[in-house]
């Protein structure tokens, strides 16, 4: 079938993408579902720094791909051997395919799924299946399994996860990424009990989701920490009981006087391993520093070695936020449903496909939460 998708043919063009149109909105074929997969009309996808990092080319993929990981829609045909899903189900996508039999997808840690992995590096389809064709016929790669940027798009029933068709597509989108990471990195990798502390580095649309987690998870004091000011009175709107700005104040000394000594739990989800020596800086002895930022691969963390062992401190790394995606989204979603997760407040703007490119702009200069292409 003819498709309209955006389609990243080169990485690394220059900024503003306005201009430079690194997303080109193109008709593409796409083929049917094979075995074990779903076609999926795509109701909304969102605009993730995961995307941004793949067109400035600081996290390189194969080429010319369909992009977008963070995405919902409605299954319209079932492929061969597909149980547990129906035409007309919602579905939220994983970017991780789930394989459900390696080592860590039996051991419950899916987020670290082999063949999933090994699918997404190689812009495949968990099944091995490349579904895209552009107008002369050259193959498009898959984006982490899902390619939301498009109409429609085949998907492996592994990567897909049912949701209340009830959801509004903006909200029911940001649960694929934003949310399952941000959420899952205080809930599932930090394991907050309630009444510790939590600092949260870098306030877009995940750290803002690990905010709203934390205060979920009854965490106390909660602080939030970016340099836009505009996110700052988000996240002290929301429920940020301190609020820093590292360009105006030392935030680690500022943590460690909110804290007596340090946050037993520190977020980091920037994506730069000098902000992450400052959020291990910024954790007390005992504590947890998390990270769920993606640095260019030629970054190296520097820290105090020897902090590890006198201070007991752990340092994780939380991918996808640990995630369960079929036991965590839904439970995800029904804290929202019950006013206990208000991740509608991480929606900021709702765009067409057209208009992907401006966005990409926004997010690059932090002028944006959560931005979500809308289609009809
Ligand atoms: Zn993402
Ligand atoms: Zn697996």
């Amino acid at each position: 079938m003819k498709v309209r998708a955006a389609v990243l043919r080169e990485m690394g063009l220059a900024a503003p993408y306005e201009q430079s149109k690194p997303l080109t909105i193109e008709t593409v074929e796409l083929a049917p579902p094979g075995a074990g997969e779903l076609l999926v009309r795509v109701l909304a996808a969102g605009l993730c720094h995961s995307d941004l990092s793949v067109i400035d080319g600081s996290r390189p993929r194969p080429m010319p791909m369909v992009l977008g990981h963070e995405a919902t829609g409605e299954i319209v045909e079932l492929g061969a051997d597909v149980a547990g899903f129906a035409v007309g189900d919602r579905v939220v996508f994983s970017f991780v395919p789930m394989c459900g039999h390696c080592e860590p997808c039996a051991a419950g840690r899916p987020a670290l799924c082999e063949p999933g992995a090994q699918a997404n590096a190689s812009g495949r389809l968990l099944g091995g299946g490349m579904r895209w064709h552009d107008g002369g016929q050259q193959q498009l790669q898959h984006h982490l399994g899902v390619s939301g940027f498009a109409e429609y798009t085949v998907t492996s029933a592994h990567s897909a996860v049912r949701i209340d068709d009830d959801l509004p597509p903006e909200i029911a989108a940001l649960f694929g990424c934003a949310v399952m990471t941000g959420v899952g990195a205080v809930i599932n990798t930090a394991r907050v009990a309630p009444g510790e502390s939590v600092a949260i580095f870098g306030l877009g649309g995940v750290g803002l989701a690990a905010l709203l987690g934390a205060r979920a998870a009854s965490a106390y004091p909660l602080i939030a920490v970016d340099p836009v000011p505009e996110k700052l009175a988000l996240a002290r709107e929301l429920c940020a009981d301190v609020v820093v700005d590292p360009t105006r104040e030392d935030v680690v000394a500022t943590i460690r006087e909110h804290t007596r000594g340090g946050a037993m739990h520190v977020i980091e989800s920037v994506g730069n391993e000098k902000v992450l020596a400052q959020a291990y800086a910024a954790t007390r002895r005992g504590g947890t520093t998390v990270t769920v930022g993606l640095p260019a691969p030629q970054q190296m963390l520097s820290i105090p070695a020897v902090s590890l062992t006198a201070e007991e401190r752990t340092i994780k790394g939380s991918y996808m936020g640990s995630a369960v995606p079929s036991r965590d989204i839904p439970r995800y979603v029904a804290l929202y449903r019950n006013g206990r997760l208000p991740v509608d407040r991480l929606l900021s703007h709702r765009l067409t496909l057209d208009e992907i490119n401006t966005g990409f702009d926004r997010l690059q200069r932090g002028e944006a939460i959560r931005q979500v292409v809308l289609f009809d």
